[in-house]
């Protein structure tokens, strides 16, 4: 790829591979989506300058349906520099980066006896994408720890509270344009055993979901009744369209048998919705799809428009 087609990147990012087009797919867990200008930043003025034009933050990209025919804003993927899981030492009151791995994290708060995001296990995400979809289980989600986040908003970093980010149940209210960079938790202290004994519970209630790939529960819960359990009630377990397929295990997971397209995940979207009698709301944030979610404002552009 020449620089002249990526834009706004250097010579020398698209030659050190910091920016390059990449097929999402690659880097989702449902495993569809088409091209991107994937940019990876290393520092904060790194991603200052990244964040200049329109674009996207991937996380883990497991809560993620990307258009077959990929997203026309540049995707921003926060490098190793935002994964410092070396940070967790044993104190209770903490910032760790926002591409810290939650299934790493989980595990190591274990083994310090820090107690609070045992109902996080077997969320596969990177710390911030946990706190824009306030992640959990009906054991405890982020919000029971996260005291406040740092973000790069319009080319600069500013601290958010926990409280102004609005999170409640798969959702956040993270200002438009905002990237969270590092996130202040603040766990309890407590055992390694008891902290075991509070994740083997949460493995419990896990067992029977698909191992194989999927983008985790596609609907949320309408309130007081289960989006798995109106699934399963309208037959829909085992339909299929191509290579995606509602799990026969958990009726909310829709899996990738192999060579599924977005394409075939909205039809079989679409198919579920007909048949259950009610209105379900997606849980996976969309990228280039009808109703999902916008490129993020970069700030040289606002700046232009507010002119
Ligand atoms: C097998 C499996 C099991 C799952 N189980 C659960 C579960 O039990 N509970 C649950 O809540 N979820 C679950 N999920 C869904 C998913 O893991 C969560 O929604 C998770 O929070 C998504 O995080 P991510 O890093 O993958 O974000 P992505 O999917 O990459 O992105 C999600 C959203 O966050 C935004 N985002 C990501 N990082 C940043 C950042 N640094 N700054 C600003 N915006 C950002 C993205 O732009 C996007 O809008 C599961 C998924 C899978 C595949």
């Amino acid at each position: 790829m020449s620089s002249a087609e990526v834009s706004g990147a250097s010579r020398a990012q698209v030659d050190a591979g910091a920016v390059r087009r990449v097929r999402l797919a690659s880097l989702t867990t449902l495993k569809v989506g088409g091209e991107a200008e994937l940019w990876t930043v290393e520092d904060d003025t790194g991603l200052r300058a990244a964040t200049g034009e329109p674009f996207y933050v991937l996380g883990a990209g497991s809560n993620l349906l990307v258009s077959d025919e990929g997203v026309p804003a540049r995707v921003l993927r926060l490098g190793r520099a935002y994964a410092a899981l070396d940070a967790l030492d044993g104190r209770r009151d903490l910032w760790l980066g926002a591409a810290t791995p939650v299934p790493g994290l989980v595990r190591r708060a274990q083994r310090l006896g820090l107690s609070g995001l045992e109902g996080l296990l077997g969320v596969p995400a990177q710390l911030g994408g946990a706190v824009v979809m306030n992640a959990g289980t009906r054991f405890g989600c982020l919000a029971d720890t996260l005291h406040e986040v740092e973000v790069m908003l319009d080319g600069s970093l500013e601290r958010l509270s926990a409280h102004a980010l609005g999170l409640r149940y798969r959702h956040s209210e993270l200002p438009a344009g905002a990237v969270v960079t590092r996130v202040r938790l603040q766990l309890t202290a407590s055992t390694p055993a008891r902290v075991q004994a509070l994740m083997d519970q949460v493995d419990a209630a896990r067992k029977g979901q698909p191992k194989v790939k999927s983008a985790g529960c596609a609907f949320k819960n309408p309130p007081g009744d289960s989006a798995g359990r109106l699934i399963d009630a309208a037959g829909c377990k085992g339909l299929r369209v191509g290579d995606a397929m509602i799990s026969p295990e958990h009726a909310n997971f829709v899996v990738n048998l192999g060579a599924a397209t977005t394409a075939d995940v909205l039809a079989l979207l679409a198919l579920v919705q007909q048949r259950v009698d009610q209105p379900l709301e997606l849980e996976w944030r969309r990228w280039g799809l009808p109703g999902g979610d916008a490129p993020q404002p970069g700030w040289q552009r606002t700046e232009r428009d507010a002119v």
